[in-house]
């Protein structure tokens, strides 16, 4: 059997190293904790063999911290996404290099959350958990339910109770467990890390609490795929949303990784994150130049962006102030523009997160925070049809007309 190149876990605040296993807050300083590689091993990992891989996330194995057995995953096989060339919307928001937008809402949930539910879940099978759970705001029950249902194991996810009702049927659907909270996404998250410490959740994994460094895990594939995908280089700017943060550190991981191991040439790039006008605590940090993350109570439309107290919103900053880059809001007005224009430039109709990325590119733009003559790839993280009462009377039939030629001539459609 391969071995993982994984060695151990970190404290990311002061770097104390704990032995794999289901723990995500060091005993020392109750810092997180994050995996940690033998960078001799990783460096071992060539492009063809990633390129043999299969065409989905576990092409990526070897530089993961499970799955090297695919007998051992627990996966509905997400990843390798398109990554799409996006001439006209660059047109229409004036950025003259190329710019691309990785559309992960073609996952099997349709989110990205399904690369890091895969690697956790996969995780947690090996340590003999026998239940699956999640703090959600949205995408993430989805995809543990789906996971759990096809790996036959059963799940209890918990939302908050005011979630749009596309996420909640889809997640449904499978039979699960599903656990509304009267109370906000970050309730929902402190009641279960209590629940991880009750005799009744002993062998239940939380994939976003006691699994979190191997859940965090998974986003670093979001930072392979693109580079892969763009010919094995890393791109100069990338626009990311964030609701803890941790998906735009682990793409700013994976590049970095990339580079260390010798898989792309070393070039400089830009890391951006974005926030909702309703929930924006990490961005406001950067933009009053502090190191403190003050928790706010979130509002608005991009629900799954809803994390008023972001796990990982120190590293976010610490990324994107080390790379050069910046943060933007976006209001909830703003957030709809973006999601119409995504669609009517790029044909991705994306989720409430899309639209929050697509504004806060263009302000970037606007500001002269984000080099316009630089190339750029967008995130797109989750689905429109999950999302449509963003859109709910914005859009709809141009005409109606009765089933004649005359009245097709008298609507303007013919001579
Ligand atoms: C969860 C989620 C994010 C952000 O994830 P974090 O890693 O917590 O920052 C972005 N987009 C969508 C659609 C999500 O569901
Ligand atoms: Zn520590």
């Amino acid at each position: 059997m391969v071995e993982s190149a994984a060695r151990n876990l970190v404290c990311r605040n002061c770097g104390t190293p704990v032995p794999l296993r289901p723990q995500h807050a060091c005993f020392e300083c109750f810092g997180p904790l994050e995996v940690g590689y033998d960078t001799e091993a990783l460096a071992r990992v060539t492009r063809a063999e990633i390129e043999a891989g299969p065409h989905n996330i576990w092409r990526y194995a070897p530089l993961l911290p499970v799955g090297q057995d695919p007998a051992t995953r627990v996966t509905l096989d997400p990843g390798m996404t398109p990554l799409v060339r996006a001439d006209a919307l660059a047109d229409a928001i004036g950025l003259r290099a190329p710019l691309w937008v990785k559309d992960d809402s073609a996952n099997p949930t349709h989110s990205f959350k399904d690369r890091v539910v895969s690697t956790a879940l996969t995780a947690a099978r090996g340590f003999g958990f026998t239940r699956f759970a999640c703090a959600s705001t949205g995408n993430l029950a989805n995809s543990v339910a789906a996971h759990a249902a096809r790996a036959g194991v059963p799940s209890m996810v918990f939302i908050p109770y005011d979630l749009e009702a596309g996420k909640v049927l889809t997640t449904a659907v499978y039979g699960g467990d599903v656990v509304a909270i009267e109370g906000s996404y970050d309730d929902v998250n402190r009641l279960c890390s209590e629940l991880t410490e009750t005799d009744e959740f002993e062998k239940t994994a939380f994939v976003n609490v006691n699994l979190r460094p191997f859940y965090a895990e998974g986003s670093k594939t979001l930072g392979y795929e693109v580079a892969e995908q763009l010919g094995w280089r890393l791109p100069a700017q990338v626009v990311i949303p964030m609701a803890s943060g941790e998906l735009l550190t682990k793409v700013d991981k994976a590049f970095a990784e990339l580079v260390e191991i010798g898989l792309v040439p070393a070039s400089d790039y830009r890391v951006f994150g974005a926030q909702s006008r309703g929930c924006n605590p990490i961005a406001t940090a950067l933009w009053n130049d502090s190191e403190d993350i003050v928790p706010v109570k979130p509002t608005g439309i991009a629900k799954s962006l809803n994390i008023g107290d972001p796990a990982a919103g120190r590293y976010a900053l610490e990324s994107v102030r080390r790379t050069g880059g910046w943060m933007e809001d976006a209001d909830d007005e703003e957030i709809r523009e973006g999601i119409q224009l995504l669609a009517a430039t790029t044909g991705i109709f994306a989720e409430t997160a899309g639209g929050v990325t697509v504004a806060v590119l263009r302000k970037l733009i606007a500001s002269g925070r984000l080099d316009p003559d630089a190339e750029t790839v967008l995130y797109s993280t989750g689905e429109g049809l999950k999302t449509l009462d963003a859109v709910e009377g914005r859009v709809g039939p141009t005409h109606r007309i009765k089933p004649s030629l005359r009245a097709a001539r008298e609507a303007g459609l013919v001579e």
